[in-house]
């Protein structure tokens, strides 16, 4: 069976195809500047690491078009046996994948509110996917929906009742498919059924959330209402206090929006000192640069709080996991945060961190009561899988 998976931005959309039998990666690309003057189709045979691919420059007016000259491309493997779309937002509505027809769609297109961004372009490449390929079923798989499991005084906000009832303010999560997709691995590192796992996932990427997992399920995130909360990242504060909102406008007048902007886009490690690439801010950091030293600090910082809060939450902790961008490649990140946690029964073997090996990779000294494992994400082939269960589940399996 053949899945293709689709991520649809507001200007792009990625795709991978995927042969469950293996599981391998056939081909993959993106059809990226939707809607500008020129756009562009990439495309690969394969995953696509470190060649170049085939690139094709045209006029891509809309996502429907893009999504007709992606088919295109595809043409010599066939078209899929099933599409499964990354959805960002599946509000309190989607706990498990959903067979996509007209009455999920209505649903999806009703979380756009809560994430006004993504969903309307990942409903989008829903629609031109379905127009083009009406017999292949397809399936949304929600980043939130992982999260659903979290009990409501980990998902509540301390404020009036009816901000939640009716405007649906209160926690949800993202990184979904990666937590999922990690902690599946994990047990398997560890020898033990997914819903006999406790652990904190730590997903480090350009975005990072960490994720406590109990039983194989989601019982807290850092990420809230929207991906701002939690964890210091690439160019998003994480928490501050909420009142910086009010001091900054009484200061200095800024609009809302751009007050918003800031923290999205502004902050962070590139608000911290400049950039927002870990690996450059590693090696200045190296060469004994101030703001790079204390960028990479406040990051390392605010995990270990989160890791011990999380250690608090789940009472028996069976292994601490690092995955994304930086999680899988930075030794020195994973030191900042791991080297610190003895007290927590955490216990880093510094050699292996230094040269890991073979992935996922066990990274703790052989005495330490808690794992501490390394184990690279991937959120195409959850969603793949995710996919196959929905329609093997057959109708019926839906929002809720
Ligand atoms: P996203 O999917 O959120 O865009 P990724 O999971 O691809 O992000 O992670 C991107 C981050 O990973 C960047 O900050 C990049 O600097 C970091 N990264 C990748 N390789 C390394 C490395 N060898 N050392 C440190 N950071 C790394």
């Amino acid at each position: 069976m053949r899945v293709a998976v689709l991520n649809s931005g507001s200007s792009s959309i990625k795709y991978q195809v995927i042969e469950m039998s293996g599981p391998h990666v056939v081909a993959s690309g993106m059809v990226e500047r939707i809607g500008e003057s020129e756009g562009r189709i990439v495309q690969h045979d394969r995953a696509g690491e470190g060649s170049q691919g085939r690139i094709t420059t045209k006029c891509i007016p809309d996502h429907a078009t893009g999504f007709a000259l992606l088919l295109e491309g595809l043409a010599d493997i066939g078209p899929p046996d099933a599409i499964g779309h990354r959805v960002v937002h599946g509000g309190e509505a989607f706990r498990q994948p959903a067979r996509i027809d007209a009455s999920v769609l209505e649903t999806i297109r009703s979380q756009e509110p809560l994430a006004p961004l993504h969903n309307p372009a990942n409903r989008i490449g829903i629609e031109a996917a379905m127009a083009a390929c009406p017999g292949v079923p397809q399936v949304a798989v929600f980043d939130t929906a992982f999260h659903q499991t979290m009990p409501p005084e980990a998902y509540r906000y301390a404020l009036p009742e009816e901000l939640y009832t009716e405007h649906r303010i209160r926690r949800y999560g993202f990184h979904g498919t990666s937590h999922a997709y990690v902690s599946g691995c994990a047990a398997a590192c560890l020898n033990r059924p997914v819903d006999d796992l406790n652990a904190i996932i730590l997903h480090l990427g350009n975005g990072a959330s960490a994720a406590a997992i109990r039983g194989g399920v989601s019982v807290d995130t850092s990420m809230g209402l929207t991906p701002l909360e939690g964890l210091v990242m690439g160019t998003r504060s994480g928490d501050v206090d909420p009142a910086v909102h009010a001091y900054l406008q009484r200061a200095t007048g800024m609009r809302l929006a751009d007050i918003d902007d800031l923290l999205n886009r502004r902050s962070g490690l590139k608000g911290l000192c400049g950039e927002n690439d870990m690996r450059a801010i590693v090696e200045r950091r190296a060469a004994g640069d101030e703001r790079a030293r204390l960028a990479f600090e406040v990051f390392c910082y605010r995990v270990r709080k989160y890791v011990g809060a999380y250690a608090a939450v789940l009472g028996r902790l069976d292994a601490l996991v690092f995955t994304a961008g930086i999680g899988e490649h930075s030794p020195a990140v994973r030191a900042g945060i791991a080297g610190h946690l003895d007290a927590l029964g955490i216990e880093l073997d510094r050699e292996a961190n230094e040269k890991p090996g073979p992935m996922p990779a066990d990274v703790s000294n052989p005495g330490s009561r808690v794992r501490i494992l390394i184990v690279p994400t991937n959120e195409e082939l959850e969603i793949a899988r995710q996919t196959v269960a929905c329609l093997a589940a057959g109708p019926g399996r839906e929002s809720t």
